[in-house]
C-alpha cells in the first residue's frame, strides 16, 4: 500500500516521498505505529485536500479521475488502515478507542449536563471515522434533508443528497440462506447498485437483536421494509458498510486502494497540515498549506496556478485549521494574535451532536453477548477461526435500529407537555432551525433511535462470566447549538469542543421520556425470554420523571455524529460556506465534510459524508455555483 503511494508521488516528479518506517503491531487491540525520518518535497497541485478521511477521499478520487489534467495532493495525519484488525473486523468497531489512530479528542464538562468530559473519539488514520466507526448505514426522512435548501442552500435537498447517496454505495443484496435464517428485508431499488462502498448485512445475527425487531413489534411500532427511500420511521434491518467478505469499508478500501497507482492521485500520510496560506488581496486566495510530519520537519503543500484547497479534517479540525489560517471571529483570533483574513463568525459556531443514554440488562443464562469473547478463550478463538471462513460471532457490528416519532412514545398529556416546551425558542437556537425543527418534531419526523449494543455499555456492577446488553438511545434532533474554538495557536492543542448539550429544556425533557420508555422494551415477552427481569442499569431507584432528568444529565454520551462547525448556511445565518462550498470571503477555499450540515438528521451520519463528498465533487468538475 504504502509502496503505490510513495510510486505515485515518484511519478509526479517529486524529488522524495514520504518515508515512513511503519512497524505496525498489535496486542490487545492496541496499534503501535512507529515513524522515522521524513524527507519531503511536496510538487504544486491543482487541489490539495487536506484531511484523508470518509468526506475527503471521496472528492480526492472523484477529482483525480475527472480529468488526466488534474493532480490531487490528500494530506492525512494518521497512516492506512490495511491490515489493521481493529479497522477491518467489524465486531472490533469502537475497539480503536484510546489506540494510536484515535485523535482522543473529548468534550468540555457540559454547564447544563453533569459537570464532566464525555468521550468524543475520532478516527486519526485514512478512512477517517469511516474507519472506526460502529458501520451502521441509515438514511433520514426526506423532510430533514429538504430542510438544508430551505434553510437557504439552492440545491441541497432530498433529491441531490439520495441520489449522491446512492452514488457512493452499492448494495449487496443478502443471499437466499440469510434471508431465510435471519428475515433481513431490504428494498433493492432504493439503494446504489454500483458505488465504491459496498453495504451489506452481517452473515451472523445474534438473537438479542431479532429480540429487538420482535419487541418493537410488540410495542405496536411499525416494521419498516424500505427505510433507504425516504421514510426512515419503525424497526428494521439496517444495512453495514461492509463486504461480504467481510471487512469493513472504509474510504480508503472503497475509494483510495482501488486508485493508489493512479499518477494524478498523490496521498501523503501522517501529514499533519498545521495552516491555510492566505494571500494577502481583500478577497484572499489559498496559496497552499503548511505541513507538519512526525520528526517535525515543515514543508509548504503549493498549489498551481488556478487550483482549490479542500478542507476536509471534519467537524473539529476544519474550523480549528480555518481559525488558525486567519478566517472566523475576531473576537477570537485577535486575542491570540491571529491576523484576520476573513471576519467569519460562523466558523465554529452553530455546532452540534446527538446526545445519547444506555440502559443495561443482563442475559439469562444459555445466551450470550460479545462480552462472552473476553471471558471464554474458546469461544473467541472457535469465532476468530469462523471469521477466516466469512462467519461467525465477528462479521456483526450492527444490523437492526428502531427510529420513532415522538406520538409513538409519548401519552397524549406527555405531547401536550411538549408542545408547551416548544412554544418557547432556546436560546442557543437559531430562529430559523427552531422553526423547522419544531415543525419536523411536531409534525411525525423520527427524533429518537433505538438500538442495541451487544455487550455491557453502561454502568459499575459488571460480574465476570456474564453477558449483558444496552440499549442506546440517541435524541436525533437537539436543539442546543455549541460552538468548537481554538484557544491557542499550535495544531497540536485540541480546540475546545463545547456543544452546549442540553441547554434547551426540551433536550433534556425529550431523552428523558425517550430513555425512560426504552425500559419498556425490555418488559415484553420476547426480551422476558431472554433478559434477568431486573435491570442492571440504571436500576429500579429511577423511575419518577425527575429520577430520569437526573439520570441522563448524569450519564450523558455523545452520540459520535458532530455536526455543524462550517455552516452551510446564508453568512447573515452564521454560515461558512455558500451553496457550491467555497469559503465566505475567499476565493477557492471550499470545505467538503461534516463540518457544513447545517443541522443534524435523524441517522448515522457517514452516509452523508460520503454524500457531501460525491456532491463536492459534481459541483466542481461541472463548474456549478449550486447544487
Ligand atoms: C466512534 C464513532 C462511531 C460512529 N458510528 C457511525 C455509524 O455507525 N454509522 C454512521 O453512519 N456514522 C457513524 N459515525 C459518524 C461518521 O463516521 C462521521 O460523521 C463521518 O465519517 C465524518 O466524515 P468526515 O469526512 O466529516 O470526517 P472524517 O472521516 O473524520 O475525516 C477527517 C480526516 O481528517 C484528518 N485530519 C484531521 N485534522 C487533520 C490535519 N490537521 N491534517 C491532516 N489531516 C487531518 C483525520 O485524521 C481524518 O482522517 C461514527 C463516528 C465515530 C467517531
Amino acid at each position: 500500500m504504502l509502496t503505490s503511494l510513495v510510486l505515485s508521488a515518484a511519478l509526479l516528479g517529486l524529488a522524495h516521498a514520504t518515508l515512513v518506517d511503519l512497524n505496525t503491531t498489535q496486542s490487545d487491540g492496541v496499534t503501535i505505529l512507529e515513524t522515522k525520518t521524513f524527507e519531503t518535497t511536496l510538487t504544486p497541485a491543482n487541489k490539495i485536500v487536506v484531511g484523508g478521511g470518509t468526506a475527503g477521499l471521496t472528492i480526492a478520487r472523484r477529482l483525480a479521475e475527472s480529468s488526466l489534467k488534474t493532480s490531487v495532493l490528500v494530506l492525512e495525519a494518521g497512516g492506512s488502515g490495511v491490515g489493521l484488525n481493529v479497522v477491518t473486523i467489524p465486531e472490533k468497531s469502537f475497539s480503536f478507542v484510546g489506540t494510536d489512530i484515535d485523535w482522543g479528542f473529548t468534550i468540555a464538562p457540559q454547564e447544563h449536563a453533569g459537570e464532566y468530559e464525555i468521550n468524543l473519539s475520532s478516527g486519526k488514520i485514512l478512512g477517517g471515522d469511516s474507519a472506526v466507526n460502529g458501520l451502521v448505514w441509515t438514511r433520514a426522512s426526506k423532510a430533514e434533508y429538504d430542510a438544508f435548501e430551505t434553510l437557504g442552500s439552492p440545491g441541497w435537498n432530498w433529491d441531490t443528497l439520495y441520489a449522491h447517496m446512492r452514488k457512493a454505495e452499492q448494495l449487496e443484496y443478502p443471499s437466499a440462506s440469510l434471508i431465510d435464517e435471519y428475515g433481513y428485508v431490504v428494498d433493492a431499488s432504493s439503494l446504489g447498485e454500483s458505488g465504491p462502498v459496498s453495504v451489506s448485512f452481517p452473515a451472523y445475527l445474534p438473537i438479542q437483536h431479532k429480540t429487538l425487531v420482535e419487541a418493537s413489534v410488540e410495542l405496536g411500532h411499525t416494521f419498516n421494509t424500505d427505510a433507504y427511500s425516504g421514510d426512515n420511521a419503525g424497526v428494521y434491518y439496517s444495512l453495514s458498510s461492509q463486504n461480504t467478505v467481510p471487512v469493513r469499508e472504509t474510504s480508503e478500501f472503497a475509494y483510495l486502494t482501488p486508485w493508489e497507482t493512479h499518477k494524478q492521485l498523490t496521498v501523503f500520510t501522517y501529514a499533519t497540515v498545521s495552516k491555510i496560506n492566505l494571500d494577502d488581496s481583500s478577497e484572499p486566495k489559498a496559496t497552499g498549506v503548511q505541513v507538519i510530519f512526525p520528526d517535525g520537519s515543515e514543508y509548504t503543500a503549493s498549489l498551481k496556478s488556478g487550483g482549490e484547497v479542500i478542507l476536509s479534517a471534519g467537524v473539529v479540525r476544519t474550523p480549528q485549521l480555518l481559525e488558525l489560517s486567519g478566517i472566523g471571529n475576531s473576537s477570537i483570533l485577535t486575542p491570540l494574535g491571529i491576523d484576520v483574513k476573513v471576519e467569519l463568525p460562523g466558523v465554529g459556531a452553530n455546532y452540534e451532536d446527538h446526545t445519547m443514554a444506555l440502559l443495561t440488562y443482563q442475559l439469562k443464562d444459555g445466551y450470550l453477548s460479545f462480552d462472552a469473547l473476553s471471558y471464554n478463550e474458546t469461544l473467541l478463538e472457535e469465532e476468530t477461526e469462523l471469521y477466516s471462513e466469512g462467519e461467525g460471532w465477528l462479521t456483526f457490528a450492527q444490523a437492526v435500529v428502531n427510529f420513532e416519532p415522538i406520538d409513538v412514545i409519548l401519552t397524549a398529556d406527555e405531547i401536550e407537555e411538549a408542545k408547551e416546551i416548544l412554544s418557547t425558542k432556546p436560546e442557543s437556537t437559531p430562529q430559523d432551525q427552531f422553526d423547522i425543527l419544531k415543525e419536523l418534531i411536531l409534525n411525525g419526523t423520527t427524533q429518537v433511535e433505538y438500538l442495541l449494543f451487544n455487550s455491557f455499555s453502561a454502568g459499575d456492577d459488571k460480574e465476570s462470566n456474564t453477558s449483558y446488553v444496552s440499549l442506546s438511545i440517541t435524541h436525533t434532533h437537539p436543539l442546543s447549538r455549541g460552538s468548537i474554538h481554538i484557544n491557542s495557536t499550535s495544531i497540536d492543542d485540541f480546540p475546545v469542543i463545547n456543544p452546549n448539550m442540553f441547554e434547551a429544556e426540551w433536550d433534556q425533557w425529550w431523552l428523558a421520556k425517550a430513555t425512560a420508555y426504552g425500559r419498556k422494551f425490555f418488559q415484553t415477552q420476547a426480551f422476558q425470554e431472554i433478559v434477568v427481569s431486573e435491570e442492571v442499569y440504571p436500576g429500579s431507584s429511577v423511575s419518577t420523571d425527575d429520577e430520569w432528568l437526573e439520570y441522563v444529565k448524569e450519564n450523558l454520551n455523545a452520540g459520535y455524529h458532530s455536526a455543524g462547525t462550517a455552516s452551510l448556511l446564508p453568512k447573515e445565518s452564521n454560515g461558512v460556506v455558500g451553496a457550491n462550498l467555497t469559503v465566505y470571503g475567499t476565493q477557492n477555499l471550499r470545505v467538503v465534510d461534516l463540518s457544513i450540515l447545517p443541522m443534524l438528521i435523524s441517522a448515522h451520519t457517514q452516509p452523508a459524508a460520503y454524500a457531501i463528498g460525491e456532491l463536492a465533487a459534481t459541483l466542481i468538475t461541472t463548474g456549478s455555483t449550486n447544487c
